[in-house]
């Protein structure tokens, strides 16, 4: 049970709104997965719908995920790039959610896949309103993503000098989400 004073009152209300809405939310597997029911059962309010998994945010205000072969559970997102992602694609499909879009920060950078735009150039148009850019579409990044190759750069929890690191490399975990973009579903 989440208490009242640690949650985000208009994430609970869109979290609300979405779960009672009358029309049919079906995400095209076979079986078809009910995204009200999910949202309702975990409790996180879908922002962005990609390939592999479902971005959203909890009622707390935290971003999480989960897969679509295991959506009943929830993985915590640390990442700054895909928190700000998430936050913002949340307050393009939930116009209540707006005014919790994220502010660009001073030290922020220039996204170098859109130029700043947000917007992708390159696919045909009719695969370009379903294509997100690495940033989201916000134009920018956190300063300390302006390069996603960082990503293969971190080091590994257990790795000891003279030893061959023991934990597998992140890139290929992230892969998806370190690709230039992100398709998402309709
Ligand atoms: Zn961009």
């Amino acid at each position: 049970m989440v208490d009242a004073a640690q949650v985000i009152p208009e994430i609970v209300a869109a979290l609300a709104e979405f779960v009672a809405a009358a029309e049919p939310y079906f995400i095209g597997f076979d079986p078809p997965l009910d995204l009200r029911a999910i949202a309702a059962a975990v409790r996180l309010l879908p922002a962005i719908l990609d390939i592999g998994e479902c971005l959203g945010l909890r009622r707390s205000g935290a971003v999480a995920s989960f897969l679509w072969d295991e959506p009943h559970m929830l993985r915590p997102e640390w990442d700054a790039r895909i928190r700000n992602m998430t936050y913002y694609r949340a307050s393009l499909k939930y116009p209540a959610l707006i005014p919790l879009a994220p502010r660009r920060p001073v030290n922020a950078v220039v996204c170098l896949h859109c130029g700043g735009s947000g917007r992708c150039s390159g696919p045909p148009a009719r695969l370009a309103i379903r294509v997100v850019c690495y940033g989201g579409g916000l134009g920018w990044l956190p300063d300390k993503d302006a390069s996603p190759w960082r990503w293969s750069a971190r080091p590994t929890a257990s790795r000891v000098p003279g030893r061959p690191p023991t934990e597998r490399p992140r890139m290929p975990q992230n892969e998806p989400r370190g690709s230039r973009t992100t398709i998402t579903r309709p």
